[in-house]
């Protein structure tokens, strides 16, 4: 059965009588996307896949990350940790490890809590419909619908920030996506055009348009199936679709980190333990400021006692954006130090290094120093 979609006054999709349509708004949305996939269809390893495991693993790493860059982390980590067991008895540095500049380490941590709670709690079996995979940690309502969709065949739209500005656009929805509410509004206007028993081809086909043709910035319009209805593009106002999210105020965080190694080469490094950001993963001797300016002062009550260089040169400067801080990491190198600086600093052999997890500041440092 066709399903026809109109605009209502409050520009939100209602289900109406076919008979009274016009051409330009009479349409089968699934059926032309599901016809497109078809004919433009995507070789990527994540694709068809039915094993839970291995569609969860991708999910979470395609959060907030391009699909180019989880590519060769998505084939390193099945190979290291081919089954939800193997990734459950693993230490959380040797998942780290694989995960090492993919960024957003909390959801590899959030992995091997659910591996291990899945193994252990229930018998290694992966729950196989969405509101028992809503249930675990690190699984939300998109990665649950996905996973339900693409493995056990659930009728479930499964909504990504594909799938919404798709929507959005197409239908012209104005509703926010950033809220609950809204999320909501957007998942039952899909449910409402699902077409039965082909989530699954439906979910990946807005995944993979979203991804080739209607791109957040200068989609493809010209090779939009849906461009003589979609009301964002009819209306020129493909900007205003979806609604954005309000920007935040960046923290700012000065990271300055000195680079000690002892007088055979070795490098002090230590475990970050603390409930921030790169939690578990490993560094260099930190010292943290609010501003750029770090006090000379503070550098001789700390290095003066050890014997090092004072005055220390900055070799290398890099910043990067998380989701909600603006991280400026300086790097500097001090006269080699003999005596921790810290009682949980341990001395590690430059061919070593790769052995241990690192923060992106830190990788590009070792890159561009180091040659590892
Ligand atoms: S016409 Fe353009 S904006 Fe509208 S759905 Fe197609 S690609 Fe997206």
């Amino acid at each position: 059965m066709y399903i026809h979609l109109q605009y209502n006054s409050r520009n939100s999709l209602k289900k109406v009588n076919t008979s009274s349509f016009s051409m330009k708004t009479k349409f089968n949305f699934a059926q032309l996307l599901i016809q497109w996939s078809i004919e433009n269809p995507r070789t990527l390893p994540w694709i068809a896949e039915k094993n839970p495991y291995k569609v969860w693993v991708s999910e979470i790493m395609l959060q907030q990350t391009r699909v180019e860059t989880v590519l060769p982390y998505f084939e390193k980590f099945i190979k290291a940790f081919p089954t939800i067991q193997s990734l459950a008895v693993a230490t959380e540095s040797q998942i780290f490890k694989r995960w090492e500049g993919l960024g957003y380490y909390s959801r590899a941590r959030n992995m091997h809590f659910t591996a291990k709670y899945i193994v252990n709690e229930l018998n290694g079996n992966f729950p196989n419909n969405r509101a028992a995979l809503l249930k675990l940690k690190g699984i939300g309502r998109y990665t649950s619908a996905a996973i339900a969709s693409f493995c056990y065949d659930e009728n479930v739209a499964a909504l990504d920030g594909n799938g919404i500005r798709i929507l959005s656009r197409v239908f012209g929805i104005a509703e926010n996506p950033w809220t609950l509410s809204g999320v909501t509004y957007f998942e039952k206007q899909a449910a409402a055009i699902l077409p039965k028993n082909q989530a699954a081809l439906f979910n990946q086909a807005l995944m993979d348009f979203g991804s080739k043709i209607c791109l957040p910035k200068n989609p493809h319009c010209q090779d939009c199936p849906f461009s003589f209805a979609c009301k964002a593009n009819r209306e020129d106002r493909i900007a205003e679709f979806p609604i954005k999210k309000t920007k935040i105020e960046l923290r700012k965080r000065h990271f300055h980190y000195f680079v000690i190694q002892d007088q055979k080469n070795n490098f002090w490094i230590h475990k970050r333990v603390e409930n921030d950001i790169w939690k578990g993963l490993h560094e260099f001797y930190l010292i943290e400021t609010t501003k750029k300016n770090l006090s000379k002062r503070v550098v001789q009550q700390i290095f003066g006692k050890l014997n090092s260089a004072l005055n220390p040169e900055i070799i290398l400067n890099f910043s990067q954006k998380l989701s909600h801080q603006h991280i400026f990491t300086y790097f500097y190198a001090v006269k080699p130090i003999e005596k921790a600086v810290q009682a949980d600093f341990f001395l590690v052999k430059q061919e070593n290094l790769k052995k241990f997890a690192f923060p992106k500041s830190i990788l590009v440092f070792l890159e561009n120093f180091i040659r590892l």
